[in-house]
């Protein structure tokens, strides 16, 4: 059995991935960043897999929110949570109140 190995050394959001074959040996490394913008899990320093950068933030994106940045601009994951608990609040906030 393989196991999967995530280690979050020094820098919030920075991280390796790696995969343990049965036998203790390496099977697969690789650094990995959180996504700033949704939070997917983004595989750095690697040739075939294209990633992006967010200025406003400094930090990596995915590729997909990287393609979005750039008509959409900077939507951070913590503004997307900021905003919900707002709207939710807000909703809470206009129901009558009981008895
Ligand atoms: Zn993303
Ligand atoms: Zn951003």
């Amino acid at each position: 059995m393989s196991i999967l190995v995530i280690t979050h050394p020094t820098k919030p959001g920075d991280g390796e991935l790696t995969i343990l074959k049965s036998e203790g040996q390496v099977g697969f490394e690789s650094a990995v960043q959180t996504c700033s913008h949704c939070q997917a899990v983004v595989e750095i320093h690697r040739k075939d897999k294209p990633y992006g950068y967010c200025r406003k933030c400094d930090h990596v994106l995915c590729e997909s929110c990287a393609r979005l940045a750039v008509t959409q601009g900077c939507t951070p994951f913590k503004a997307l949570i900021d905003r919900y608990i707002e709207e939710q609040y807000r909703a809470v906030q206009s129901y009558p109140l009981a008895g």
